[in-house]
């Protein structure tokens, strides 16, 4: 039986997507930029928006076109990137991703991916020369060998285990306070399936065997801080409870907990879920049966 996949995953919703025609045309890229494009600075994760998660569009200037980025071209005009050098007083798109509209949301997610492979890409990759921005920010290409590059997105798997009594196994990454817990996570490495990966990161995170045939796929977002693309699964092990045995470097703590003990946790303080523009948090939601509350979150 196959399920429909997770909606309303926050950066994962609808939104218009500037289309390959108009990146790669230039005279079309110089002529917008120069006619009433609009443009939203953007630095590392943080974005300019502002405290009811309008995005702060603001015409571009002449200086702002060699740091521009196309986003969308929609009824709304043209939309884009401004990268800065440093970020004013913006929010992390991790706090206002849930907030924005449906219309900026993609707009701003492609914002802060585009502008974290900017700032860790200025040179070439094959031969080490120095790049700069090509098809409307949507590559950079090699002054020296004109070699050009896209930017990269880096699959993850996080995937909520079950056991045979439907308990959900939670972790507390070594470097997490004592009652934050979430979904087990991992790249998926060079040469490897993302089913692969499931079944690899929790034997090594948390030292149990996934079901390969529970596998489930659940869907997918993008988690540009600073390239990941977040594919959620669930997954089964045999047996009650099986002892988990964590790797201690990445994960300190792995725990199973039914839906009381998720709550009783949650109650008294010792649990802390993932937030609410977090894939692990819908497919905690997913298993759970319910949105989980508020309070339940970590920041
Ligand atoms: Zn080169």
């Amino acid at each position: 039986m196959s399920r429909q996949l997770l909606t309303g995953l926050a950066l994962a919703r609808a939104g218009s997507r500037a289309p390959l025609e108009l990146k790669t045309n230039p005279e079309w890229w110089n002529t917008a930029l120069a006619a009433g494009a609009l443009g939203v600075a953007v630095a590392g994760d943080r974005i300019d928006a502002d405290g009811d998660a309008q995005l702060n569009w603001l015409p571009v200037t002449e200086s702002d076109r060699n740091r521009a980025v196309l986003l969308s071209e929609s009824d709304r005009g043209i939309r884009v990137a401004v990268l800065a050098d440093q970020a004013g007083d913006w929010p992390s798109l991790r706090v206002v991703g849930t907030e924005l509209a449906d219309s900026e949301v993609a707009d701003a997610t492609a914002a802060v991916a585009l502008a974290h492979w900017h700032a860790r890409h200025p040179r070439c990759p094959r031969c080490g020369g120095v790049t700069e921005m090509h098809e409307a920010g949507w590559a950079r290409i090699c002054l020296q060998d004109e070699s050009v590059h896209y930017p990269r997105t880096d699959p993850a798997v996080i995937v909520l285990v079950r056991d045979a009594d439907d308990r959900a196994l939670l972790g507390r990454r070594a470097d997490w306070p004592a009652n934050w817990f979430s979904t087990l996570a991992g790249f998926v490495e060079a040469g490897e399936s993302a089913e692969q990966a499931v079944v690899r990161e929790i034997a090594e995170e948390a030292g149990v065997q996934i079901l390969p045939e529970s596998l489930e796929y659940r869907g997918s977002q993008p988690w540009p801080f600073p390239s990941s693309l977040m594919l959620g699964y669930h997954a089964s092990v045999a047996g009650s409870a099986p002892t988990t045995t964590p790797d201690l470097d990445e994960i300190a703590e792995a725990r199973w907990l039914t839906r009381a003990e998720l709550a009783a946790g949650a109650a008294d303080g010792t649990v802390r879920v993932p937030p609410p523009v977090s894939i692990a948090r819908h497919l905690i939601e997913d298993w759970f049966g319910d949105r989980l509350s508020s309070d339940w979150s970590r920041p």
